[in-house]
């Protein structure tokens, strides 16, 4: 829980004080002071303290929340704004953040009834018809970055690096994209962490890994120009002053233990360190917000800009050197990816673990004005979703090697170590395509010990996202499955990790026994996660036609792009996917002519 101005608040709190005033022949009440009401936004609780006076709303403090960093706690503080700029509490729910926008509403709501006036006033829709005049808005760069997500970013960084001034569009009302929500694991062979670790590994490993988990359809150079370059472009990040923890580990379907943990929950640190490095730029790099890019401006076959969208108005934005395009998947585009699916079973009713803004715009406009698409059909399930949202969080797993998954029966259904595509494949063979993921004690020394998504074992376990227990029977009990079926597998497991030989499902990457209470338990359904297709790129990020020439101003960077990673992406590959060609799209743009 962040806790913000509490003590503040609590003096305040003290203060406040109704206070009749005559105003002519009548007297009413001005209900000067702060109240404070809670609602539930995403993930749990959030508590406001509203500063009223004169029976108009001063100030909105957000005292308490578990939004998530970025995306939910930036919607709670726009919420916040609007209402004060409205008075009313009939705001428009910041795009893709409903939830936490609904949770500031009902919680400015109870503290408006606390302080006893009426509140009719504050239900009326605001009128914010007077800003539609519709305009068109000039704008002019060296560089125009279509996405301010994890490869967007990295490529205005590495744009403005290399000399020239940069102009991001952004179509959501915060930076971030899905690389603020992810996991944030980040594969690089490392010369210094893994070695601290006794672990063996090389660029071969990885190439062949990342090339061989994908059946060989990746284009090759880019899967080089990717393990090559991974561990630079980790250096260039901290000499941008982010900070990555010691420790390596084997993210989900990563093959092998080369993911890195930044610091920061989830992707928090790239953002951070990408804005940091921005808001001291300012006068060279200007981010807008709520734009929406919808066209390519071609002039004499070369990109010259963009046409986007902000509210009523077009903005014509021209860009001397180039466009650079980072605006994601397309796995939050229902529609898209059932028209490019051909390996899944329908996809109509899953949810994704993506942002609602992942809609695959970049794709359809670099594919409007001739650019060659590759791998559409290459679209990445994980078995990891949340029941009901299908969000990562709410994933008790730390890593590879101290968790098994079990099915309705209680019984381990595949190598929990494999490939993304066949743990979900093997998934979908299940009753209901559900799983429990189940760890002990190892994976959570204490009660608040963290998931990888900033949540705290107790907290999901109170919020009922997970169970836990002293035996595995209890375990079995709680979460309906058969208790000995349960112990079975767990002690079949163990015995695996003493031989390090798994029998049943050849699993190999282990460490330690499941069987130091408390034991825990969390359901995970498939849910679609990162689309491996899209605009074909060469090694220096420069977009390609369907005849394999480059296309003259026109980038691309990021999961917009395919041909990286073939029909099955490792985990912890797609960050420094970003990383890496993020950087040298933004450096290739800066130096063209
Ligand atoms: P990547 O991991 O490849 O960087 P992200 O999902 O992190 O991708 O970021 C993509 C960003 O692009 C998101 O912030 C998304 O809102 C933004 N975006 C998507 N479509 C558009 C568009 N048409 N105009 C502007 N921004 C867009």
């Amino acid at each position: 829980m962040i806790r913000r101005s509490t003590a503040l608040l609590l003096a305040a709190l003290l203060l406040y004080s109704a206070i009749a005033v005559v105003y002519g022949d009548s007297t009413y009440t001005v209900h000067n002071g702060v109240y404070v009401g809670e609602g539930r936004g995403c993930y749990g609780p959030i508590k406001v303290g509203v500063t009223l006076e004169g029976d108009k709303i001063k100030d909105i403090q957000i005292i308490e929340h578990n939004e998530s960093p970025g995306v939910g706690a930036v919607a709670a503080e726009l919420i916040a704004e609007d209402i004060i700029k409205y008075q009313s509490i009939a705001v428009d729910a910041v795009s893709g953040c409903t939830k936490s926008s609904n949770g500031v509403v009902t919680a400015v709501k109870e503290a408006l009834k606390k302080a006893d006036i009426d509140i009719t006033p504050y239900l009326r829709r605001p009128d914010t018809s007077i800003v539609k005049v519709r305009g068109r808005i000039g704008k002019n760069a060296d560089i125009v970055v279509i996405g301010a997500g994890g490869a967007g970013l990295a490529a205005t960084v590495s744009a403005h690096q290399n000399g020239a001034k940069v102009l991001v569009l952004e179509k959501m009302p915060m930076v971030g994209g899905n690389t603020i929500i992810s996991g944030a694991a980040y594969n690089a062979v490392d010369p210094k962490r893994q070695y601290a670790q006794g672990i063996e590994d090389s660029i071969e490993k990885h190439y062949t890994q990342t090339y061989e988990g994908g059946d060989r359809l990746a284009k090759p150079e880019l899967v080089r120009t990717l393990v090559e370059n991974a561990y630079p472009a980790l250096e260039w990040l901290e000499s941008l002053g982010m900070k990555f923890k010691d420790e390596i580990f084997t993210v989900l379907g990563a093959l092998w233990p080369r993911s890195h943990k930044p610091e920061k929950p989830l992707g928090t640190g790239y953002i951070d360190t990408y804005m940091d490095y921005i808001n001291k730029h300012e006068n060279d790099i200007e981010i807008m917000l709520n734009t929406r890019a919808t066209e390519l401006i071609v002039e004499n076959g070369k990109v010259v800009g963009v046409e986007a969208e902000n509210g009523p108005n077009t903005v014509i934005a021209r860009a001397n050197k180039g466009v650079i395009i980072a605006t994601g998947g397309f796995s939050a585009n229902v529609q898209a990816r059932n028209y490019y699916n051909k390996i899944w079973p329908d996809l109509t009713n899953l949810k994704t673990t993506n942002r609602p803004g992942i809609t695959g715009d970049g794709i359809w406009m670099a594919e409007k004005i001739g650019a060659n698409l590759i791998g559409m059909e290459q679209i990445q399930l994980l078995p990891m979703g949340e029941p009901g949202t299908g969000s990562l969080s709410g994933n008790i797993e730390q890593g590879v090697e101290n968790r098994i998954f079990v099915n309705k029966d209680g019984n381990r259904f595949v190598d929990e170590g494999a490939r993304r595509d066949v743990m979900t494949k093997a998934l979908f063979q299940q009753k209901d395509n559900f799983m429990w993921v189940i760890v002990d004690k190892h994976s959570y020394p204490t009660g608040d010990t963290k998931n990888n998504f900033n949540e705290t074992i107790d907290q999901l376990v109170e919020e009922g996202r997970a169970y836990k227990a002293d035996t595995l029977e209890d375990l079995a009990r709680q979460i309906d499955v058969d208790p000995a079926n349960l112990i079975k597998s767990v002690e079949i497991f163990n015995m695996a990790v003493d031989k390090k030989i798994d029998d049943p499902f050849g699993r190999t990457l282990f460490e330690h026994k499941i069987d130091t209470p408390p034991f825990y338990a969390c359901p995970r359904v498939p849910t679609v996660h990162h689309t491996m297709g899209g605009i074909e790129i060469n090694t220096k990020a420069q977009v390609l036609d369907k005849e394999g020439n480059i296309i003259p101003g026109l980038y691309a960077a990021g999961e917009v792009t395919g041909g990286i990673h073939g029909s099955n992406r490792l985990g912890g590959n797609a960050v420094p996917d970003t990383v890496v060609f993020g950087r040298i799209a933004g450096e290739s743009a800066a130096k063209a002519e």
